[in-house]
């Protein structure tokens, strides 16, 4: 039986990458030792990093006036990065709330600047009229991983566009030039989890706030390569295998479009139900995450039982919002999405 694996994060990795890295876990190079034991200056491990990055900015065609950052602490470390590095604590920036990360991204930017909080939460229509703000940058997620919410036109504002990535990074192309920082956790669509990649453009860092810590000042790690500490080497290692797997595919462009087919899937199965709903706007719903309820939440916990013997994972909805979640990231194969729509069409019919 195959098994598919829904979770929204840590996401499933693409089959041949995890396959890779097991053939050469003991045995990295040709050394007799693993990568993860190399020191992060060796000639070999140096050649990871360097490929990684340089892979990463091939994918998203990411020029030499914006840095590549690779750091401990995963997407939210950045929420409290971010402002500590773009802004003195007397600045403001903007802050869209369109679902539960950006808002907590808001929430922790307030520790070190005044925040403008902009909420769209259930009237998304308003994304429309937005205006020019006053912040020094206006910050929002593309993609709310918990709420299956996502803002495909970047909001259209001449302020710097700082935005949260972490879970449809590589999912899309995006022209990277209209953003002046981008930052994403990896274990969603790069890798595993406690790795974050922060894509800023140069000419926005202008000193730290004194406060900042080092590990989290852009201009040090800009400065010494992502490597002021020890960084995450393995993790960093894995996104490398995950960003050569992405150009075999064909890219961004070839994951984009199988993407949205993955996504029509499954839309148009629970549209074509009075089963099962999903409640988000057609024009803002999640190519990665797809929230559904059944119309009968008593049957909640049979879903899941018989998903899971049917080999389909982790399919409940996050804590916060009940019902099911099928997150459908790159590494899903539209082999997985057609078997959960093969399950759930199957679960209707023996219960109605
Ligand atoms: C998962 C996620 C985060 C949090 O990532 P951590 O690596 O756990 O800090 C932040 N924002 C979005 C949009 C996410 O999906």
């Amino acid at each position: 039986m195959s098994v598919y694996n829904f979770c929204a994060g840590p996401a499933m990795l693409p089959a041949p990458v995890m396959a890779k890295a097991q053939s050469e876990l003991i045995n990295f190079d040709g050394l007799g030792v693993s990568v993860m034991e190399l020191s992060h200056r060796s000639k070999s491990f140096l050649a990871v990093a360097e490929t990684a990055e340089s892979n990463l900015r091939d994918l998203m065609s990411i020029g030499d006036d914006y840095a590549v950052l690779f750091t401990h602490g995963g997407a939210r470390a950045h929420f409290s990065a971010i402002p500590q590095n773009l802004l003195a604590a007397a600045d403001c920036a903007d802050y869209l709330v369109s679902g539960q990360w950006s808002e907590g991204a808001a929430k922790e930017a307030k520790k070190y600047c005044q925040v403008n909080a902009i909420d769209v939460q259930g009237n998304l229509e308003k994304l429309k009229a937005l205006s020019q703000g006053q912040g020094r940058y206006l910050h929002y997620c593309p993609n709310e991983t918990i709420d299956g919410i996502a803002i495909f036109d970047e909001p259209n504002t001449t302020q710097p566009l700082v935005a949260d990535y972490s879970s449809c990074i590589l999912g899309r192309n995006i022209d990277i030039n209209r953003y002046g920082l981008i930052y994403a956790g990896a274990q969603k669509n790069i890798g595993p989890s406690g790795l974050a990649v922060v894509i800023v453009r140069r000419d926005l860092l202008c000193g730290a706030q004194p406060q900042t810590p080092s590990i989290l000042d852009y201009q040090v790690l800009d400065a010494k390569e992502s490597m002021y500490n020890t960084p995450p080497t393995f993790a960093w290692y894995l996104a490398g295998e995950v960003f050569k797997w992405l150009k075999a595919q064909g890219g961004v462009a070839a994951m984009e479009a199988m993407n949205r087919e993955k996504a029509a899937l499954l839309y148009d199965f629970i549209d074509s139900s009075d089963f099962y709903r999903n409640g988000v706007d057609p024009s803002h719903r999640s190519e990665m995450n797809v929230p559904f309820q059944l119309a009968n939440a008593e049957l909640d916990a049979q879903f899941l039982l018989e998903a899971e013997q049917g080999g389909l994972m982790a399919l409940k909805g996050h804590r916060s919002v009940g019902g099911m979640r099928a997150s459908i990231y790159n590494a899903m194969p539209i082999e997985g999405v057609k078997a959960l729509v093969e399950f759930m069409k199957r679960f209707e019919n023996r219960n109605t």
